[in-house]
């Protein structure tokens, strides 16, 4: 499916652009994020060029879940005790990159509600 090479997540997804990639398969590319809140933060993105959460889930239930287990498996390779999966969807909820991606978070306590 159509990557947009002004994407800089696509180019992470063609490794035009390097990242520490934790997991890949068919549908999603995870890696590292580069200013990490939490020791682990990872973020979980799919290899369709898509601009956030909502959209994804309107083309494909697969890979939406496909982000999901990718965050849970892992999630458990590393044993955390729990874990937390944010999409940050639209500017007010400060998305900056849009194509979709799902933070996965863990290692630390994390507090609730968020900022
Ligand atoms: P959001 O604000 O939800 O759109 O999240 C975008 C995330 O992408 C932020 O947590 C950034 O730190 C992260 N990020 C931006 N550029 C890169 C990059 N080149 N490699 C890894 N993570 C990145
Ligand atoms: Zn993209």
């Amino acid at each position: 499916m159509a990557l947009d090479p002004q994407c800089l997540f696509c180019k992470i997804i063609e490794g035009e652009i390097p990242a520490d990639i934790v997991f890949r398969n068919e549908n999603v590319v995870a890696f590292n994020d580069i200013n990490p809140q939490a020791p682990t933060h990872v973020l979980v993105i799919p290899t369709v060029h898509i601009e956030n959460a909502a959209g994804l889930a309107r083309i494909s239930g697969t890979i939406t879940a496909a982000l999901f287990s990718a965050a849970a498996e892992i999630a458990e390779e590393r044993g955390l005790g729990g874990y937390r999966t944010v999409f940050n969807t639209g500017i007010d909820a400060g998305q900056s990159v849009f194509h979709a991606h799902m933070h996965l978070l863990g290692g630390r306590e994390l507090a609730w509600p968020p900022g």
